[in-house]
């Protein structure tokens, strides 16, 4: 049976040197028409390497991988995926939850001293801008921790800052035989 080169497509003879493909071809070629360099296909030669053509190196059939081996890398891949995926989307999903909670207290805020201002009012608004019932509702708030004192003397002053400061006096007065406090100047 007569083989021929896998380049040249000429008959390989024992007078042209050749050699074997040692990949699933194991077809032949001339040592002419490889296109490596002598000094390699000596070394081949004399290591008693083996040679496999370029067709063969490209192809997977020189290295059979299964279809199972591959299902099973991909189907690992596509877990950790997964997992990623669920773990981004839990920790969305639980701040985004705790932000809902956020909004819903403050809306229960809201509408409690809305009624309590609606309430105070006799739920007759109708003097009432918008404006007036939020600085009236932000003004009850900032007061809401205020203490009320009692039976203090109107001030006879008419500077704001002299009522003050007879104002403060009468409130030392009520408050110095329940603790320290800071010196008002
Ligand atoms: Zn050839
Ligand atoms: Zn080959």
């Amino acid at each position: 049976m007569t083989n021929f080169c896998l380049v040249c497509e000429i008959a390989v003879t024992p007078t042209t040197p050749s050699i074997k493909c040692g990949g699933f071809c194991k077809k032949y070629c001339h040592i002419k028409c490889l296109n490596i360099a002598e000094s390699e296909v000596t070394a081949i030669i004399a290591n008693k390497n083996t040679w496999i053509c370029e067709k063969c190196s490209l192809s997977d059939r020189d290295h059979p991988v299964s279809a199972a081996v591959i299902e099973a890398i991909i189907a690992k891949q596509l877990d950790l995926l997964r997992n990623q995926l669920q773990q981004s989307m839990d920790d969305h999903f639980k701040r985004l939850n705790d932000r809902i909670t956020t909004v819903e207290n403050n809306v229960r805020i809201i509408q409690d001293e809305w009624s309590e201002f609606k309430n105070s009012h006799n739920n007759d608004l109708s003097g009432y801008s918008l404006n007036d019932v939020v600085s009236e509702i932000e003004d009850r708030k900032l007061r809401s921790h205020n203490v009320n004192l009692f039976n203090i003397p109107e001030s006879s002053a008419s500077a704001i800052a002299e009522k003050v400061t007879e104002d403060l006096k009468h409130v030392m007065k009520i408050l110095t035989p329940l603790g320290t406090y800071p010196q008002l100047s």
